[in-house]
């Protein structure tokens, strides 16, 4: 159907990264970097770590969240369209795979502003709530385990302000949302698109960009 969507083939892709994408050198490094890990998949293109990068600096954002860091694409991304006061809240489990980002993170002159905690998000988010922090960050970014989503999400619309962002990884997963879901995460992402359609307090657009980004701002 024209009009709907443009198949972004290599061909088209490569002419958009060609005639698009500005990259820190740390970026292109951190990429190289995860290119052959076996979780490769997991890191996002680099188009929509420009695209975070614009939506951060359209905010005038300065206090960040992310939940899901894998090896730390998205968090350079954002910590670099950060004011050097800026700082990212930086939530993940794994140490083996932040690990290989952190470097990067220096190379770039970033690292103060990444504020990394291994640990359950849930864990963190509710303690930066307890704390009194609700109402106190800009933007957030969630790309974590797909089945925790929903509580994330709750409590990201509790810490960002009143015309604050929360934008979600993968809410198109492969196009498997939009057939009978055979699994967990596919059943838990379409609760998920559901609950957000239908939620007043925020404005919400999923855009069909990646493999999904649904953006949700807070009213
Ligand atoms: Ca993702």
């Amino acid at each position: 159907m024209p009009g709907r969507f443009l198949t972004l083939d290599d061909v088209l892709y490569e002419y958009v990264l060609d005639n698009s994408l500005r990259e820190h050198p740390a970026q292109a490094a951190l990429r190289e970097a995860t290119r052959r890990h076996r979780y490769a998949g997991m890191q996002i293109a680099p188009e929509q770590g420009q695209f975070m990068a614009m939506l951060v600096k359209l905010l005038d954002a300065r206090r960040t969240i992310e939940i899901g860091v894998f090896t730390g694409y998205s968090a350079l991304a954002v910590a670099l369209a950060l004011p050097d006061d800026g700082r990212l809240l930086a939530c993940d489990v794994s140490d083996e795979f932040t690990r290989i980002g952190r470097p990067f993170w220096e190379q770039a002159g970033v690292a103060h502003k990444i504020d990394l905690q291994l640990a359950p998000a849930l864990d963190t988010l509710d303690a930066r709530l307890t704390t009194g922090e609700a109402g106190h960050y800009d933007f957030a970014f969630i790309d974590a385990d797909k089945s925790g989503y929903d509580a994330y999400y709750e409590r990201c619309l509790r810490l960002v302000r009143p015309g604050g962002l929360i934008a979600v990884d993968n809410t198109l997963w492969g196009g498997d949302v939009a057939r009978s879901a055979r699994d967990a995460d596919t059943a838990a992402l379409q609760a998920f698109n559901r609950k957000l359609h239908g939620d007043e307090r925020v404005d919400v657009s999923l855009l069909p960009f990646s493999d999904g980004l649904t953006l949700a701002r807070k009213r």
